[in-house]
């Protein structure tokens, strides 16, 4: 399938007597949206780690584009992360509930940061890239800013800057305004709105009920390690 693919996940952590993520299978056509909702403990925020390549996996397997990118093997409990490649890590972008940005960088310093150092591209044309980044989300005059200097809602749409410069096929959102003072979490979910309608791939767990429905094509609920509800009317499920 094009789009992005999780088959028979099994996460468990060390220490842990069973999986928190036990057989978890869906799939994510290329240019929609997946909201994932599901009580605290359930698994959400292990479910995107897992992913995004943060997590090891005991099981089955996570692709994009029909290619595995990473595979579960027994017994990496304990391993730090995943051993995925580092060209197939930039691959899968995230956004933390707070992803505190480099406080010794400014704007622009930390967007183009991953880019200059990990992906070895053209300064001048990362730079431009930033700049339209950032003035798609609203910050163009703030390049030159400190991350002290800026709103937790400014600092958030930076920080999703900085993941959509490595041009990632999937997005991954994790309670991105789960920390912002309530005016400024509208800022934020119109970022993600216009992604979503510009065709961005993400899965994103979210409180805001509204928001989630007004943007998930698709919606899994977790519970207890597995998926207990799907829907792809998003419309009818939060009704
Ligand atoms: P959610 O995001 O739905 O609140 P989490 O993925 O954060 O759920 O947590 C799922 C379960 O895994 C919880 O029981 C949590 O305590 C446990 N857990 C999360 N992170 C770790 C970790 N690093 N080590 C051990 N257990 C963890
Ligand atoms: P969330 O529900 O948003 O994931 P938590 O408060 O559950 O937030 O977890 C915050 C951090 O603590 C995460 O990095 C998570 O992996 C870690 N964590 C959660 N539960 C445990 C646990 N039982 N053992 C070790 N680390 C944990």
């Amino acid at each position: 399938c094009k789009g992005f693919e999780v088959r028979h996940l099994v996460k468990q952590y060390a220490n842990a007597d069973k999986p928190v993520l036990n057989d978890i299978s869906f799939k994510v056509e290329h240019g929609t949206v997946l909201v994932v909702l599901g009580p605290s403990g359930s698994g959400k925020s292990t479910l995107l780690r897992t992913i995004a390549g943060l997590e090891p996996i005991q099981g089955g397997t996570i692709s994009i584009n029909d290619q595995v990118i990473d595979e579960g093997r027994p017994g990496t409990e304990k391993a730090g992360r995943s051993n995925r490649s580092s060209a197939l890590r930039t691959r899968i972008g995230m956004v933390f509930q707070s992803y505190d940005l480099f406080p010794n960088k400014t704007v622009l310093g930390n967007i183009t940061m991953a880019p200059l150092l990990v992906q070895k591209r053209d300064k001048a044309q990362v730079e431009a890239e930033a700049l339209k980044l950032l003035d798609r989300v609203g910050l163009a005059d703030r390049k030159d800013a400190w991350p002290h200097e800026l709103s937790g809602g400014q600092r958030q749409r930076v920080a999703i800057c900085r993941a959509l410069i490595l041009h990632p096929e999937v997005l991954l959102l994790d309670e991105i305004t789960a920390a912002l003072d309530p005016e400024m979490v509208r800022e934020v979910l119109d970022v993600v709105l216009e992604l979503a309608k510009a065709g961005q791939t993400m899965l994103i767990v979210t409180h805001e009920m509204q928001f989630a429905r007004a943007i998930a094509d698709h919606v899994i609920l977790l519970d207890g390690g597995h998926i207990v509800e799907e829907s792809h009317d998003a419309y009818a499920f939060f009704a």
